[in-house]
């Protein structure tokens, strides 16, 4: 049996994710801080906030004790807001680092621990965001925390690939999720897809196919500490038609 962890399963490109490994094959332990929203025989939903040490560190390890082993983890689970820089507050900056960068943090430390208690290797993929890698306006707090996933990431792949745990991170541009549906007026909507040379958003199942492709150990073997852009070629954008 090959489990994979998914956190911010409920929803959106957490979702999808649960959807496509477990087509692939997969068991997902499928944590969110919200109810499971599907039965199947080889989902597990457990209610767990990320940023609560105690309650993930619980969580993981019956996990590992259930399935002898954790295979897979996939740090979706986050939260966004648009603010310009002068109204962002402290408490807004403190909010995204918490459920963004330390809420992924405290989660990789308790399946490392069970991967390399297991000793078998495994797959770990952050969701970042383009706005970690370029100034995306209104996303100071955001776009710090996702920054700190992509080098968290980075600093994983090195520290890690010894114990055959490859990290890589994910960085998506806009997707039509419950998270961008709040947050994005029409104005802002028109903006981005202008702004992408694909001219739209992304479906969750898109991002969520480039997840298995990086958890996979046969396909993606020798793939570790990278940023894969699924962006529709926003961050590759210069001069467009
Ligand atoms: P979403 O709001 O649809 O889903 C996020 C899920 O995470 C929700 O089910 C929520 O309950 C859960 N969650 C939030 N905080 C949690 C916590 N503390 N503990 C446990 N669960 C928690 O959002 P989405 O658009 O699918 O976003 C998923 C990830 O993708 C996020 O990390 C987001 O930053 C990133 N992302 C999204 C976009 C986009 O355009 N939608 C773009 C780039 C990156």
């Amino acid at each position: 049996m090959k489990t994979c962890i998914v956190t911010g399963a409920a929803s959106g490109i957490g979702l999808a994710t649960v959807r496509v490994l477990v087509a692939q094959g997969w068991t997902v332990a499928a944590f969110d801080r919200d109810a499971g929203v599907f039965e199947d025989p080889r989902v597990s939903w457990q209610r767990v906030d990320i940023t609560d040490e105690a309650a993930v560190d619980a969580a993981v390890a019956g996990i590992a004790a259930r399935d002898g082993g954790i295979a897979g983890l996939v740090n979706d689970a986050g939260a966004a807001i648009a603010k310009r820089f002068v109204d962002t507050t402290v408490d807004d900056l403190r909010r995204m680092l918490e459920i963004n960068l330390v809420g992924s943090f405290i989660v990789a430390k308790a399946v490392v621990r069970a991967m390399q208690a297991a000793a078998r290797g495994g797959a770990i993929v952050n969701v970042a965001s383009t706005a970690g890698q370029i100034g995306h306006f209104e996303r100071s707090a955001y776009g710090s925390a996702k920054g700190g996933v992509i080098v968290l990431t980075q600093v994983l792949a090195v520290e890690l690939a010894g114990d055959r745990i490859r990290v890589n991170a994910v960085s998506p541009g806009p997707v039509a999720t419950p998270l961008v549906d709040a947050m994005h007026t029409a104005a802002m909507r028109a903006r981005w897809t202008d702004l992408t040379p694909q001219h739209r958003y992304a479906e969750p199942r898109e991002i969520a196919e480039a997840i298995a492709f990086l958890l996979d150990d046969s396909k993606a073997s020798f793939i570790t500490g990278h940023v894969l852009n699924v962006d529709g070629g926003l961050l590759t954008a210069g001069l467009m038609p």
